[in-house]
């Protein structure tokens, strides 16, 4: 039984369709890539997935549950987390407390007094700490723990966006782009971290425009042309087949 799948997803946008009937889906323990041009619907099968957007037709399934139209907050708490960029208001903190405010159930340490809190509340916050401090150090972000999140270089941002939804201790992690505007070396870094991930036993499904850096990293793609499967299998089978070069030709 698939991890996750769409069922004839449709989602138009003012009479664009940006997805048109689209049925994929994802095993437990993979490591998939999506890819296709521009437009083609990759972050809006993602935003469909993820509760960002509701589908106008059709039923995404989560672990053998029909989650079609649920929030955001209730698929991360079951398990299925995306990547979001930072927004203005976390730039303003420093990576350190961006990574701890991504932990879940906070409300605690918040509404809650120090007096009045609880030992479980302190246990708590303590592993919050505690996660954070490992993420910030196996994301090799300790040297700039302390700054504000804004002076991050373009990189440096991916990376915490990474550590942010691994607080969320996800079974099914979507990254949108995660190598966009990212130099070479830290790519290859990015994409041993997420090869890490994957191999500790969460299944990753990476949407990239880049074909040969995710052609290295993952065990199948999913192509997309015009919210539509175009090709799907083996990366290697996937690229010299004549529909993709085609979709890629006409960019
Ligand atoms: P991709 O991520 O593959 O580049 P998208 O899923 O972002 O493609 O977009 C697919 C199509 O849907 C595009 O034509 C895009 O302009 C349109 N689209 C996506 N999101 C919205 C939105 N929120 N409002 C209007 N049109 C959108
Ligand atoms: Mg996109």
């Amino acid at each position: 039984m698939s991890l996750l799948a769409t069922d004839g997803l449709v989602k138009e946008f003012g009479g664009v369709r940006a997805l048109e009937d689209l049925s994929v889906s994802v095993d437990r323990g993979e490591l998939v890539g999506v890819m296709g041009p521009n437009g083609a619907g990759k972050s809006t099968l993602f935003n469909c997935v993820s509760g960002i957007v509701e589908p106008d037709a059709g039923r995404v399934t989560f672990d053998g549950e029909d989650v079609t139209g649920d929030a955001p907050e209730t698929l991360a708490r079951s398990g299925l987390v995306r990547t979001f960029q930072l927004t203005r208001e976390l730039e303003t903190m420093t990576v350190r407390d961006n990574v701890r405010l991504a932990a879940p159930d906070q409300q605690g340490e918040r509404t809650v007094p120090a007096l009045l809190r609880t030992d479980a509340m302190q246990e708590q916050e303590r592993r919050v700490r505690e996660r954070a401090d490992d993420l910030i150090e196996t994301f090799e972000l300790e040297r700039l723990a302390d700054e504000y999140s804004s002076a991050l270089s373009g990189g440096q941002r991916k990376l915490l966006e990474l550590a942010r939804v691994l607080m969320l201790e996800p079974d099914l992690l979507l990254l949108d782009e995660p190598f966009a505007g990212v130099n070479p070396t830290l790519t290859r870094e990015i994409a041993g971290r997420i090869r890490d991930l994957n191999d500790g036993g969460m299944t990753v499904v990476v949407i990239e425009h880049e074909i040969e850096t995710l052609t290295e990293l993952v065990d199948r793609l999913i192509v997309l042309q015009q919210g539509r499967l175009l090709v799907e299998g083996d990366p290697e089978a996937v690229l010299s087949d004549e529909r993709v070069i085609d979709a890629y030709l006409g960019e």
